[in-house]
């Protein structure tokens, strides 16, 4: 699982996280929504149950099919681009689904792949895998999860002002080792920093 992606892409996308905070005028570690940074990047985000383009009877089943149907989607229409989110489902997964399109657009990956009965595009893995891991990178950077750990912020708070779930905290608190960063960083400088 480490060596999955190519050389460097995970840099990047720490990279990505802290250059579209300091754009933002944000701090490495703050918290930044999707919506922030969809509005920074000057991509339309409309929600679901209000899309005059999309059909009543397709908005019923995306809003009574459960957790796994359609989380969102980016239209592509030459150089227009805009992110259908499902906005049935909870605001927490809403951030980290626009996250998640973002990764695509930000990344280059071509949007034209056609969409599959389930309403997901029928990528290959690796550039899922990518989409998913810098979307949640951009939410939880690993400073950011430093800055959480080391200020031993409840998991409330980190889910409210992060607006992630707690499943998404552990993952990146994992893969990036930030327990171990956050203890490093207290036997540097003795008392929580950041
Ligand atoms: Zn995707």
């Amino acid at each position: 699982m480490t060596n999955k992606f190519r050389h460097g892409f995970k840099s990047e996308s720490e990279f990505y996280a802290s250059v579209f905070r300091k754009e933002l005028s944000l701090a490495p570690h703050a918290p930044m929504h999707a919506k922030t940074l969809a509005e920074h990047l000057e991509i339309p985000v409309r929600p679901l149950s209000t899309h005059d383009g999309v059909p009543d009877e397709i908005k019923t089943f995306w809003q009574t099919n459960g957790e796994d149907t359609f989380s969102g989607v980016t239209i592509n229409d030459g150089t227009y681009k805009e992110i259908v989110y499902n906005d049935f489902h909870h605001p927490r997964r809403q951030n980290s689904d626009i996250a998640h399109e973002l990764a695509h657009i930000v990344l280059g990956h071509t949007l034209t792949a056609p969409i599959k009965a389930n309403g997901e595009r029928d990528y290959d893995r690796a550039i899922e895998e990518e989409a998913k891991w810098l979307g949640a990178t951009l939410l939880l950077p690993k400073k950011a999860l430093i800055h959480v750990i080391l200020n031993g912020m409840p998991i409330e708070a980190v889910r409210d002002e992060y607006g992630v779930s707690e499943s998404l905290y552990r993952f990146r608190a994992q893969v990036t080792d930030a327990f171990r960063a956050a203890k490093n960083t207290r036997r540097k400088y003795g008392t929580a920093a950041e």
